[in-house]
């Protein structure tokens, strides 16, 4: 049997981050169920680096994102990993979404935004062309990020300060010890004092093979299917294009995925599965809504929209719900004294990594 002190569950952008961090003090073992990192939720996302300004203020998505974004670029820049610090406008199309753009420009600067402006149409339509709207807010340190060679980057520096990594190993079981954990794969048995769920989309089924019950404590998570869409009409872009949020808080909108070539690509949708089922078909059920919504702020053919990809989000948000935070607990007051959860790590998850790393060493005890 193998034995360390911290036992990462998920080689995802959030558990290759705090292994990075946390491999510094202590001797770590990331356990994956696939043969590499980064196959599920974060090679499926904008690749956007978010700002902050869309969460209420005091929450750890707000607090996370803004320090992560800080944390990113610098990473990048340190590492080189292509990035590119394009800024973001998100843009109201008609009067009925004006006054989102302003209750947006208020949170972000409550949330500490650096450099938030308000732009008019005419500013936006002459920095992207294929654009039309009334009215946006400029957010200057939102960007993008090359994902996998973000989390391939850390996975070395991880590995060359000692972190082992178990792929091909998936967690099965969590049996508390006394002060230590077993925790059983289906390729072996390992011992550690302290156990980090970063297990994404399964986050909850990992958390309930420790004995924690979902449904009872609010950690269930509902996937939410999040689709990608290209077309010939528009291919390069430079700035990123937001539209308000959807009400409901389910997603930021249609918007433009830009990839640091300047290439792009629309989406993601929103859409609940029925069931929680790996299941990255794209369903072109709702096509014809997500031409209306791009529509809405892009002047182009859209006909010829073919499928791109997708990601489904973790989100402890059910239908109809309100917005929920993430969800990044030690649970000692369950007797689990150093296992530690990360649930529902949607947007801004991505953003987030490096402050997430640095925030769940600071809850190990
Ligand atoms: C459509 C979409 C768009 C998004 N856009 C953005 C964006 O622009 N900017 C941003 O900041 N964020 C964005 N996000 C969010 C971001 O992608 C996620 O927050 C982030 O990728 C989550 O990373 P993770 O490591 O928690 O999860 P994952 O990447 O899913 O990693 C979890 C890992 O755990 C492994 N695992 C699961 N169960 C087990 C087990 N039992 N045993 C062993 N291993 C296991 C899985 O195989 C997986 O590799 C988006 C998400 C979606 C879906």
């Amino acid at each position: 049997m193998k034995e360390c002190d911290i036992a990462i569950i998920g080689a995802g952008v959030v558990g290759l981050a705090i292994a990075h961090k946390v491999c510094n003090k202590y001797s770590v073992i990331v356990i994956e169920a696939e043969d590499s990192f980064g196959k599920h939720t974060s090679s499926r996302n904008s690749e956007t680096i978010h700002s902050g300004i869309y969460y209420p203020a005091d929450t750890l998505k707000a607090k996370l994102c803004l320090r992560g974004n800080e944390l990113l670029y610098q990473y990048a820049r340190d590492n080189d990993i292509s990035f590119l610090n394009c800024g973001k406008y998100i843009i109201a199309s008609d009067d009925s979404e004006v006054s989102e753009i302003h209750r947006l420009f208020e949170n972000g600067n409550r949330n500490g935004v650096p450099n938030l402006r308000l732009a008019d149409g005419k500013e936006i339509e002459k920095t992207e062309p294929m654009v039309k709207c009334l009215l946006g807010v400029h957010v200057p340190t939102a960007g993008i990020i090359n994902s996998h060679e973000f989390m391939k980057s850390l996975e070395t520096k991880a590995k060359e300060k000692g972190a082992l990594f178990a792929y091909r190993s998936k967690v099965e079981r969590i049996i508390p010890e006394n002060k230590n954990y077993s925790v059983i794969t289906d390729n072996g048995e390992l011992k550690c004092g302290i156990v980090i769920n970063s297990a994404g989309l399964f986050s909850d089924k990992v958390a309930e093979s420790a004995g924690i019950d979902p449904s009872k404590e609010g950690y269930k998570l509902h996937y939410c299917k999040g689709e990608y869409y290209k077309t010939n009409s528009v291919k390069k872009m430079s700035t990123l294009i937001y539209p308000v949020p959807s009400p409901d808080g389910k997603s930021l909108g249609i918007h433009n995925r830009l990839s640091t070539d300047g290439s792009v690509v629309f989406g993601p949708n929103a859409y609940y599965l029925e069931e929680n089922k790996l299941d990255y078909s794209l369903n072109k059920k709702f096509l014809e809504e997500f031409k209306n919504s791009l529509s809405k702020f892009l002047k182009a053919d859209l006909s010829d929209l073919t499928p791109y990809d997708c990601g489904i989000r973790p989100k402890l948000q059910a239908p109809g719900e309100k917005f929920r935070d993430f969800i990044i607990k030690n649970e000692k007051e369950k007797g689990l004294a150093n296992f530690i959860n990360l649930i529902g790590i949607e947007s801004p998850g991505l953003t987030s990594s490096l402050a997430i790393g640095e925030y769940v060493e600071t809850i190990i005890i």
